[in-house]
């Protein structure tokens, strides 16, 4: 076993802040002088309704939305989200225009496509193995909204810019870049994120939703899958995911508190990048496998000039104590998630250890 943590480069469950870590051992035992764990905590305490609601603010602050959005904890994570999307916005006699960037919104698509609603693939990066954002997108004018990834996790792609969807209200599943950098949320009417990439554990999942959006939920869906109860009920309808919440909350302060806000965040996340992207283009060991105005500044998917090298640059790469660095299962080739919790120091580290094994290898 290894007494020390390692740099974790895994895309999902992700690393999250040490200083939250070491908050969340420190109050394990005893949260907020309740003589008990938060995981022990009645989800109608005060301690827990101030966690609650503290999440809330922050997130409002930090995304700087107004009034009209509400910021509300699900389960079923990101997946469940991509039905209870067009659930609740889609009507029967409607149409939803959706852009297919990979894996994830390819699996939006089909579960829209489930529930018998009709979308219309206004464009796709698949001819191209989903390497890049499609530009210039023709959408319709009469589309109930407009679904994106914003940032695509497998294939190593995100969104610089969105889209001018003329007034669609574009959704948006950011599971994998929701607090990297600032967002103009006039331009959406529905974000959700699993909160295992970026902000949290595994098990919750954070949508905001413009209030006009939930008065086309048709009657008669599931209480559970029905936005309009969790916004109504803030999220208490039932026994929330508190832990998640909880998690949440403290990394959303460490944003704010310690990090300074979403632009010094995302000016940290260019950091990064610019670090690592300049070392694959820098020579010919590594390769780049999403194209450049395309790339993604969290998930940094590349390759090595052969599958064998790959293997052995993986297993030095975790000898030396940087994990996670394996591309997804799909798609294969190597992957590095630098999230927000993944430091610049973290980054150095890496891209220092890639240049000596592209020197001993290349
Ligand atoms: C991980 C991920 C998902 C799936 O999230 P779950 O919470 O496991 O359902 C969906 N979309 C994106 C962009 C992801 O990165």
């Amino acid at each position: 076993m290894k007494n020390e943590r390692i740099y974790n480069f895994n895309p999902g469950p992700a690393a999250l802040p040490l200083p939250v870590l070491e908050e969340i051992q420190q109050e394990f035992l005893n949260f907020k002088g309740s003589g008990m764990s938060v995981v022990e905590t009645s989800h109608r305490s005060k301690q827990f309704e101030e966690v609650l609601e503290d999440a809330v603010n922050r997130t409002k602050r930090l995304l700087k939305i107004d009034d009209r959005y509400k910021v509300v904890f699900v389960q079923g994570g990101a997946s469940m989200q991509f039905a209870m999307v067009p659930m609740n916005l889609l009507g029967n006699d409607e149409s939803a225009d959706y852009v297919n960037t990979g894996t994830w919104s390819t699996k939006a698509i089909k579960e829209a496509q489930n529930l018998s609603k009709l979308v219309r693939t206004a464009a796709s990066s698949e001819d191209r193995n989903f390497c890049y954002i499609p530009k210039n997108i023709d959408f319709s004018k009469k589309a109930a909204y407009v679904h994106i990834t914003s940032n695509n996790t497998i294939k190593g792609t995100q969104w610089a810019e969105f889209p001018d969807t003329k007034g669609v209200p574009i959704v948006s599943d950011m599971s994998s870049d929701i607090m990297s950098r600032p967002l103009d949320m006039s331009k959406f009417g529905l974000v959700y994120a699993g909160a295992q990439k970026n902000i949290g554990p595994a098990g919750v999942c954070m949508a905001i939703i413009r209030e006009d959006l939930l008065d086309r939920a048709p009657a008669g869906i599931p209480t559970m899958l029905d936005y309009k109860t969790y916004v109504e009920k803030n999220s208490l309808y039932n026994t929330p995911p508190c832990f998640g919440i909880y998690t949440i909350q403290l990394v959303l302060k460490w944003i704010e508190e310690t990090i300074g806000g979403l632009e010094k965040m995302a000016e940290i996340n260019r950091q990064k990048g610019e670090l690592i992207y300049s070392l694959i283009d820098g020579g010919d060991f590594y390769r780049g496998t999403a194209d450049p105005d395309s790339r993604s500044l969290m998930n940094v998917t590349f390759r090595l000039p052969d599958e064998d090298l790959e293997k052995r640059f993986i297993a030095s790469a975790a000898e030396n104590g940087f994990g996670g660095l394996k591309g997804h299962r799909s798609v294969g080739g190597c992957r590095a998630s630098i999230y927000n919790a993944a430091t610049l120091k973290a980054v150095e580290d890496l891209t220092a250890f890639m240049k000596d094994f592209a020197e001993k290898n290349g």
